[in-house]
């Protein structure tokens, strides 16, 4: 059916790929084009022969537009994928504006040299995306991903008002090492490090890294203390669900995975700011990440369970209501489908199911969009089919 364009060769991305050559009647052929095309190769090596699905591999600099758009009129893909990272998602932008070609991530547009992830500098893409005639599917991942979807699907289906929403997001895996992070190092920390945040009538609360903690007994896993953060698809939520009072998102972390980070943090070695190393410039923050485990070697490591959904509370035809949502995965069967563990997981099936609704044109609305302005049910049942079942609560715990 379509052909698509996939940059970046990381664990998302190893996931997705898998993914898109197990749906070959939709992804006839892709491209994997990377910084280090070796990965590529050895992915291209390790499926072919196993799907139907045509393998391409090339080597590319996503930070350069001339690379990018010479690569995407070289292959014709209906859409690039980008599972880069954050700071390459306006290059990637610019060269499918250029080349008229569909576009969709799993970050929001992130600054090397500023830890502020914002939607405003890609939604400032809006006039120019609709004007082409292309469109832009922005975090399709699991959170933001699923969750936008699961918050489209509750507005549609269950509440006339959703009031409050509470994103809850909990890995129970255990790597056995004392400290690593699930998803790119580098990332993860400018993330975790960072000032909390959530949305409360019509104005964000700010609050100190980790400030806000609560213990939640979550399906399937059990109690685990979880604590508040900014996340990106607050922002996206807070403008796309009309009647929305108070939005929060928590995620759950052990302690020794804090111990590490608080000690890391007071000796410096979480900073972004360049350093004179022996006479050369360094990031702390990026010597730290290639001295930890690399993400993607913690897949045969890690056992146990992720649970990540949201719990809605609204009005239904007069009345209060509250409804919960969420996916468990298993570290081990995503390991034996995929070798890859669940965080990774999580977030590559959702990039294939919005690559799918864009290649199919299910979703099919010029402009640079959020994952909730679409229509939620077919990404719903593409869940349940591709490995992401869904369960629900009507009458959930509550977070306080
Ligand atoms: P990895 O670090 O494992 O992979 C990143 C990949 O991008 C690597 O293959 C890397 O190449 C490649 N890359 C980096 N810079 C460039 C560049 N300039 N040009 C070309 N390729 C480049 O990261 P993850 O797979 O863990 O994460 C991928 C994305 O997914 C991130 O944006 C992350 O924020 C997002 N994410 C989203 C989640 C969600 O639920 N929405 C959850 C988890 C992650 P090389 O091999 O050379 O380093």
């Amino acid at each position: 059916m379509g052909k698509a364009l996939i940059i970046g060769c990381g664990a998302v991305a190893s996931v997705a790929i898998h993914k898109c050559c197990q749906n070959s009647g939709v992804f006839d052929e892709i491209c994997i084009a990377s910084r280090t095309k070796s990965k590529c190769d050895a992915l291209k090596a390790k499926l072919e022969g196993k799907t139907k699905t045509k393998i391409k591999t090339a080597k590319v600099d996503a930070d350069n537009v001339e690379e990018l758009i010479s690569l995407i009129n070289d292959f014709k893909p209906d859409l690039v994928m980008n599972l880069a990272l954050p700071y390459q998602d306006l290059t990637i932008m610019d060269a499918c504006l250029a080349t008229k070609t569909n576009y969709m991530d799993t970050a929001n547009y992130e600054p090397l040299d500023t830890a502020k992830f914002e939607y405003k500098w890609q939604w400032a893409y809006r006039k120019r995306f609709e004007e082409a005639g292309i469109t832009a599917l922005l975090g399709s991942g699991f959170d933001p991903g699923v969750t936008g979807v699961f918050s489209a699907y509750a507005q549609k289906h269950h509440f006339d008002e959703i009031e409050f929403i509470d994103i809850l997001d909990c890995n129970a895996g255990d790597h056995g090492y004392p400290f690593a992070t699930n998803f790119n190092p580098e990332i993860n920390i400018r993330e975790v490090s960072a000032k909390g945040s959530y949305w409360q009538d019509g104005k964000w609360v700010e609050t100190e890294p980790m400030e806000i903690k609560r213990v939640y007994n979550f399906p399937e896993i059990g109690e685990k203390d979880m604590y508040l953060l900014h996340h990106e698809e607050l922002e996206s939520l807070a403008l796309n669900i009309k009647s929305i009072k108070r939005i929060r998102f928590f995620m759950t972390f052990g302690q020794s995975y804090l111990t590490h980070l608080k000690c890391l943090e007071n000796v410096g070695m979480t900073s972004i700011e360049p350093i004179d190393f022996e006479g050369k410039k360094i990031v702390p923050l990026q010597f730290l990440k290639a001295v930890l485990p690399d993400p993607a070697s913690l897949g045969p490591r890690t056992k146990g369970k992720t649970n990540i959904g949201c719990i809605f509370i609204g009005k239904k035809d007069g009345k209060q209501k509250t409804y919960y949502v969420y996916n468990v995965c298993t570290h081990e069967e995503c390991f034996a489908e995929v070798g890859s563990q669940a965080v990774a997981y999580t977030t590559g099936v959702p990039a294939m199911i919005g690559a799918m609704m864009l290649i199919t044109k299910t979703w099919n609305k010029p402009g640079v969009h959020n994952i909730e302005e679409f229509d939620p049910d077919p990404f719903m049942d593409a869940l349940n089919k591709w490995g992401l079942p869904w369960q629900e609560s009507f009458n959930p715990a509550l977070v306080d």
